[in-house]
């Protein structure tokens, strides 16, 4: 079979491996769709070294590929999900009988792992990560029902007070982001965003969200007030996991407001005083989701959640270059590989 194989430097090519084998407590799941994370840019530039990628009991698996929706074609044991059946994944794997593990969420066990190397034909993953994909959502719409895009989105929202005049402020429109103004959209609440990318500004202008601001364009602090009649957003989220954004976001944050951590990265240099103490912000970070959340989720696309409109690209896995070099440039939203199963 042919799997996506991410070689540093921006390279990425397609590798023939052995279709993998299903262990105890393990399924094979033929692959519907795979979505491409915003997450995975770190691997794809990466210049140092080939990365190499492992799964969560410490196998290759060649690309970081962590958003599927497929059908399980084998099951050693025939306990959980049943062959033929179409399942999403949460892809957090635990150890099973710690106290977290236990309550159902894998997120903080202590052996926590992740499913990796989706963007390929076939694969092995836990058989407890799977959760039922209803028949008649496509595998393509589905993987985002089930993935971290909205699931991050959903799972914040699942924490975070929200009220009906909450004015919000988005920071980036990347996978995580764009998961948010979906659901800001789906809850009719007044959004900004800030976004550098122009691609993405006008995603963002199609869903209706009314206030994009381009911060090469203009003061971004002053048309945030100007907007929020000068002392700042109820909400603000940081999908862009940079320095800039999260500092901008905390200023424009009004007092006794909320702030979401919501963008992966790596470092940011915050000041407690002027941001937490003198305007007692209170801040939440979001990490992934959990079962429960997809169930939500599935229910608000029942009620109308709009994800067509975040999956602007349909690729085969034949065109995995250029897939990776759109998403680099900022010019996608969700990103999927579609296999015709
Ligand atoms: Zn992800
Ligand atoms: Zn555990």
């Amino acid at each position: 079979m042919q799997t996506v194989w991410f070689r540093g430097n921006s390279q990425v090519e397609l590798k023939e491996i052995a279709r993998p084998a299903p262990k105890t407590g393990e399924v094979l799941l033929q692959i519907g769709a795979s979505a491409i994370c915003g997450s995975e840019m770190r691997d794809y530039r990466r210049s140092d070294s080939i990365p190499v990628i492992t799964d969560w009991i410490g196998r290759e698996c060649y690309n970081p590929g962590h958003e599927l929706t497929g059908v399980v074609v084998e099951n050693p044991d025939g306990r959980g999900p049943r062959i033929g059946e179409r399942v999403a994944i949460n892809i957090i794997t635990g150890c099973g009988h710690c106290t977290t593990c236990r309550r159902g969420d894998r997120r903080f066990c202590r052996q926590q792992g992740y499913v990796k190397g989706a963007h390929t034909e076939f694969i092995v993953v836990p058989a407890y990560t799977c959760m039922p994909l209803p028949e008649d959502i496509p595998f393509d719409l589905g993987v985002l029902l089930g993935g971290d895009t909205l699931g991050v989105a959903y799972h914040a929202f699942s924490k975070v007070h929200l009220a009906p005049r909450d004015k919000v402020v988005v920071i980036g429109a990347g996978p995580v982001g764009l998961g948010f103004l979906a659901l800001l959209t789906y809850l009719g609440l007044e959004t900004i965003l800030v976004e550098p990318s122009a691609y993405r500004r006008n995603l963002a202008l199609d869903y209706g969200i009314p206030h994009v601001i381009d911060p090469s364009a203009t003061p971004v602090q002053e048309h945030i007030r100007d907007l929020t009649e000068g002392i700042g957003a109820d909400v603000v989220i940081d999908a862009s996991g940079k320095d800039e954004g999260v500092n901008l976001g905390l200023n424009a944050t009004r007092p006794e407001g909320t702030f979401i951590f919501a963008g992966a990265g790596r470092e940011a240099k915050i000041n407690p005083w002027s941001h937490f103490l003198e305007k007692e912000i209170t801040a939440y970070g979001v990490w992934y989701f959990v079962d429960a959340d997809y169930y939500g989720i599935l229910d608000a696309y029942r009620k109308g959640l709009n994800v067509e409109k975040m999956l602007t690209h349909r690729f085969g896995l034949g065109a995995v270059a250029e897939a990776y070099q759109l998403m680099a440039q900022a010019n996608t939203g969700k990103a999927v590989f579609i296999h015709h199963i």
